[in-house]
């Protein structure tokens, strides 16, 4: 991917201090969607990761890795699954405690999403501390999925989230 493309992209993240908690630089990736060519250049570059893989379903974390990833099952024509915050899937789930790095929380997966040996692609905008993508994967082979990779736009490296999620590749395109 153009490194021009990444630099628009990292230009558009806009910083926003003690968002939802004091402390906490929240990268809001809002400027980026309501730019269509920004929009298109940001599903673009997980488009380009995934090219020629062999992918059953795409997982999409709640509630921005549903744009991302919804985008880019669309466009590989694969099927797309919510992960969600508790209490807003209305059917049988499976669900996995977490710590965040601004709280704790507890995510759910329907337990039809997925069939045995499926491979998956896990989508979310932002790795931080790895606590909600690992419960993603713990959940995602709960159900008997085979998570081959997890993808996000952005990394707060410093937080170095990618070692919760160990054995599974991690990529992502803007790094802090
Ligand atoms: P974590 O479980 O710590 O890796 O947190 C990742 C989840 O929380 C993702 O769904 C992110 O959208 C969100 N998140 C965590 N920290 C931030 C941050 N500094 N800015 C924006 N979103 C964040």
């Amino acid at each position: 991917m153009a490194q021009d493309t990444l630099s628009k992209l990292r230009a558009a993240v806009r910083d926003v201090p003690d968002f939802p908690k004091a402390g906490i630089i929240f990268k809001d990736i809002t400027p980026i969607l309501k730019d269509g060519a920004l929009f298109r250049s940001s599903v673009d570059i997980f488009l380009h990761q995934l090219r020629n893989k062999r992918i059953d379903k795409i997982v999409g974390i709640d509630a921005r890795g549903f744009l991302f990833g919804s985008a880019v099952a669309y466009e590989l024509g694969i099927g797309f699954v919510p992960l969600r915050k508790k209490g807003r899937l209305p059917y049988r789930t499976e669900s996995a405690r977490y710590s965040l790095e601004y709280g704790e929380a507890e995510m759910e997966l329907h337990i039809d999403a997925i069939e045995r040996g499926e491979k998956i692609v896990l989508i979310d905008d932002l790795l931080a501390t790895g606590g909600t993508s690992a419960s993603a994967a713990t959940l995602i082979e709960k159900v008997g999925g085979d998570l081959i990779e997890a993808i996000f736009l952005i990394e707060l490296e410093f937080l170095h989230g990618r070692e919760k999620l160990k054995p599974t590749p991690v990529t992502s395109f803007l790094k802090y």
